[in-house]
């Protein structure tokens, strides 16, 4: 055993442990185990009933055990007695193949056969609202342009300030903090890791905003459009493939600095993106966010079509430095390891077949899209991101039959609850259930 936990405890103070994992739907789920008892919890595990989560599994089911990675190990910063686990699930003495923490692991492994190693960034935004979840919780944050404005990010610089100590005394090296391009919406930045570091810190970061705002009396958002008229919730990732310290995407002499391996891997993305968004914009209120017209600030900052570019803000893919692209098809809701595992699947896919991405096109995809009538726009909504994952092999291949086939009848009963309710249509008020089911997403 690498890491004692026991030893640990002692030496740390720590007095509980979250023993956590994330189900198929990105919930956060734990239990609070007493230091005392960590030491056979860190070898068997702790037990949970799977049915009860977003797992496809039946009530006659066996336990599953979420056996914590030492290495994931995350001292509460604002409650330093408690410790905060990543785990992989386990039942029946098997890896449960619908953990998305194990799904993202089997991808790594398939590229480290490949002597890569796949790092990342990501961009995760957020609104801060009232209590109630109702409004904007800043009633003079009312620009219609707010993006970067500093008088709004300095009436919530006690939540900012407390959040990016916590990452700085994490060693995450976080490096800024803005108000973002929605009122009453917020971004934060930290370095880029191993993919499976960021998903655990991803995952970390969405349950440490939500309690910290809690603490200062507001309600913090990932959903991805929780306002009609205004700028959704990205969740942007920033990708780039390793072999020990080399960056094996960057090429110099290539005018946007990327490598044949990048290429690739880009146009691994842009075949499969169609099917991707089932992972990358998981809700149906996703689809107010992508395909979406422009919002009050003039731009919705999120894709339509499939296409990439240089450094140009208006296409689902850009490619900002020599080295690395940025996606720009996720948002909020997006299941951080899903995340990072879809773009490793789909990348892998442009690997083997060594798919040809096509141009680059320097526009502005939001103005001049009418230029290009052959390019594939992204799902209007989930039921359509559900079938293009239904007929991808590509994907059904990765993470296998048994998985694709319960994340689609999961997410397809989500869809029959909301419709017995409400009928979606991008260009009526967001309802209701889309509120209750996703502002905590
Ligand atoms: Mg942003």
């Amino acid at each position: 055993m690498s890491k004692n936990l026991s030893r640990i405890a002692k030496q740390k103070k720590i007095k509980y442990f979250l023993i956590s994992f994330v189900d198929l739907f990105g919930v956060l789920r734990s239990k609070l185990v007493p230091a005392r008892a960590i030491g056979e919890m860190q070898k068997n595990g702790a037990g949970f009933a799977g049915f009860a989560t977003w797992l496809d599994m039946t009530p006659a089911d066996s336990d599953m055990f979420a056996i914590p990675d030492p290495d994931s190990l995350i001292i509460l910063p604002w409650k330093r007695e408690v410790g905060w686990l990543a785990s992989d699930l386990w039942m029946d003495g098997k890896p449960v193949d619908a953990s998305p923490r194990i799904m993202l692991k089997k991808q790594i492994q398939k590229l480290s056969k490949r002597n890569l190693k796949m790092k990342s960034g990501v961009e995760c935004e957020y609104f801060l609202l009232s209590d109630d979840g109702k409004s904007i919780s800043d009633p003079k944050d009312i620009q219609s342009k707010p993006c970067y404005d500093q008088s709004a990010l300095m009436r919530r610089y006690e939540l900012i300030k407390e959040i990016c100590d916590c990452m700085i005394e994490l060693g995450w090296n976080p490096y800024q903090n803005d108000h973002e391009d929605a009122n009453g919406q917020f971004e934060m930045n930290w370095d880029y890791s191993d993919s499976l570091i960021t998903a655990d810190r991803h995952t970390f970061f969405k349950f440490m905003v939500k309690s910290l705002a809690e603490k200062h009396e507001l309600r913090a958002t990932f959903m991805p459009k929780p306002f009609e008229n205004l700028t959704g919730n990205g969740c942007h990732a920033h990708i780039s493939l390793w072999d020990g310290k080399s960056n094996k995407f960057l090429e110099k002499g290539d005018r946007l600095g990327l490598s044949k391996l990048a290429y690739n891997f880009l146009g691994g993305i842009i075949k499969n993106a169609t099917s991707l968004a089932a992972f990358f914009n998981p809700t149906i209120n996703s689809y107010r966010r992508i395909n979406a017209p422009p919002t009050k600030s003039g731009a919705s900052w999120s894709p339509s079509s499939i296409s990439y570019t240089g450094n140009n803000r208006t296409h689902m893919i850009r490619v900002p430095d020599p080295g690395r692209f940025e996606l720009r098809l996720m948002d909020g809701s997006s299941n951080p390891y899903l995340l990072q595992a879809g773009v490793m699947a789909a990348g892998l896919d442009g690997i083997n077949n060594k798919t040809d991405p096509g141009e680059p096109l320097f526009c502005n995809m939001y103005t001049d899209h009418k230029n290009y009538p052959n390019l594939e726009r992204l799902p209007n909504e989930l039921e359509e991101s559900l079938e293009n994952l239904e007929n991808s092999k590509v994907l059904r291949e990765a993470f296998g039959e048994k998985v694709i086939s319960s994340y689609i009848k999961l997410k397809k009963q989500e869809i029959e609850s909301f419709d017995t309710e409400e009928r979606f249509d991008k260009r009526s008020l967001i309802t209701s259930w889309e509120k209750n089911n996703s502002l905590d997403c």
